[in-house]
């Protein structure tokens, strides 16, 4: 089976080569983490239902002229990780689930943006999450483990890229690898301008930063820069780091630029399973390659946009069980993540003690998210969310895990009923191996237009092919 599938990608990889005219100069590479057609659908059928009032002028990435679907599992697993998945969207091989720039015999591979910055294209790597996640580290490292965050970080020193953006890192310090040490220093060293939120990025700028490494100043939430939902004011957001990643680049990079840019985050609402953390953070990602799509506006012949996705995470569907007509303009009643929900139940708990009651709990459900209150519940429902209330005041629920949050088991009822109100629904906490969606526009866009199904590995290398960068 795996052996049909190697020969079926390498097959895919004959016809792709063929010779193409658009030269792109700027390359934006955006990828949705977990962003699956499911994703996709849920976001165009959101917009597709915003009242007359509020006519949507702008493009999104789903109505690119070119798109198809890619295959994303990975060498060793039918379900790939982010890590397997980041390296074959990264240097267009596969590898085993786990490991970041190496291929299954951990020989080290040179990524796309390595081979840009060689040509003497200007880089630039950012996401909404931390910038050693599996995503970006694939662009910039190379390393058996995706887990080894330390020397990821330090490997980050070492690419020369210009431009480094994201939440932060997860083991600067060499703590958890038990070798003590100081990344900041080695960026500094490595001629970086290290810059601390939105003011330290512009100090950085006006000081005339070669290199820069820009992380988020919000101390609370280090692995991501703020989810979307949350609305986390005066922090880094994506469209943010897009638009002075172009600023940054532009006028230095006369050969022109390569940017990757990661949506982090509606992966780990995805695990979450909270429905309007994933199309908030779809929506702005969508806004992120909004600004990229003014550029292009700018310079169509010049220009490249390839979004894609990863892997797909939730198994998500646009209708449920319960609810076949989804009203997703409810996404607008969330007041909040899944994950911050839990903690405000937690602290309503802690606050009320004994004296707690169920119309306690129903109100911080109303003002969250709209349950009982702008969207109508049935007695049943609210039943069923009373019997797991008094559950967890006689401590008998169980506590849900997921990979980015822990749910008690009442929050994770009100957001199941919230899902089902909405329309969207889920079969997994985890990633799925359904294939993902492909969009382009611009310079090369062509090159992926009529191949049927390809697969992940296929991307960089018609991204290279198409800007005459030799492959390695
Ligand atoms: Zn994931």
């Amino acid at each position: 089976m795996k052996l049909n599938r190697l020969v079926a990608t390498a097959l895919m990889l004959v016809v792709v080569g063929v010779v193409f005219a658009a030269t792109p100069k700027y390359i934006f590479y955006f990828i949705g983490d977990g962003m699956g057609i499911g994703q996709v659908q849920t976001l165009r059928t959101y917009y597709q239902n915003l009242p007359e009032e509020a006519p949507d002028a702008v493009t999104h990435f789903y109505e690119y002229p070119v798109m198809g679907f890619i295959t994303t599992y990975s060498a060793s697993d039918d379900i790939t990780d982010s890590a397997a998945a980041g390296t074959a969207l990264a240097t267009g091989c596969k590898t085993r689930n786990g490991m970041i720039g190496m291929d299954a015999d951990t020989v080290a591979l040179t990524s796309i943006a390595k081979q840009m910055k060689a040509a003497g294209r200007g880089v630039a790597i950012m996401s909404s999450v931390c910038i050693d996640d599996a995503t970006p580290s694939a662009f910039y490292a190379s390393r058996p483990n995706r887990g080894d965050y330390y020397e990821i970080a330090r490997q980050g020193a070492a690419s020369n890229f210009d431009f480094l953006a994201g939440a932060y890192f997860r083991d600067p310090y060499g703590v958890r690898a038990k070798t003590p040490g100081n990344v900041f220093a080695e960026y500094e060293a490595a001629g970086y301008c290290v810059a601390r939120g939105c003011n330290g990025y512009e100090t950085a700028v006006a000081e005339g930063a070669s290199k820069v490494l820009w992380l988020d100043n919000d101390t609370t939430t280090e692995n991501r820069i703020g989810y979307a939902v949350d609305g986390v004011n005066g922090d880094m957001t994506l469209p943010q780091m897009v638009s002075c990643g172009i600023d940054f680049l532009y006028k230095k990079y006369p050969k022109g630029f390569f940017m990757m840019a990661e949506g982090g985050a509606i992966d780990h609402m995805g695990h979450g399973n909270d429905p309007s953390g994933v199309l908030l953070e779809t929506k702005e990602f969508d806004a992120a390659i909004q600004v990229a799509y003014e550029f292009y506006k700018q310079h169509p012949r010049e220009t490249l946009i390839v979004v894609t996705a990863d892997h797909e995470t939730g198994g998500l569907s646009l209708g449920t069980e319960l609810n076949s007509t989804p009203s997703l303009n409810y996404v607008h009643y969330a007041q909040m993540s899944k994950g911050d929900f839990g903690a405000a139940l937690r602290h309503l708990l802690k606050e009320k003690g004994k004296s707690v009651a169920w119309s306690d709990v129903r109100a911080l459900m109303s003002e969250k998210t709209g349950l009982g209150d702008k969207i109508a519940i049935t007695a049943g429902e609210e039943g069923q969310l009373m019997m797991i209330f008094q559950r967890l005041l006689n401590n008998r629920s169980k506590n849900i895990r997921t990979l980015y949050a822990d749910f008690d088991e009442l929050t994770n009822e009100i957001f199941k009923l919230y899902s089902n109100k909405l329309g969207m629904g889920w079969t997994t906490s985890h990633h799925t191996g359904c294939p993902v969606p492909i969009f382009a526009i611009g310079a090369g866009a062509e090159a992926f237009d009529g191949k049927g199904w390809l697969d992940n590995t296929d991307v960089p290398r018609i991204i290279n092919k198409v800007s005459g960068i030799k492959v390695k």
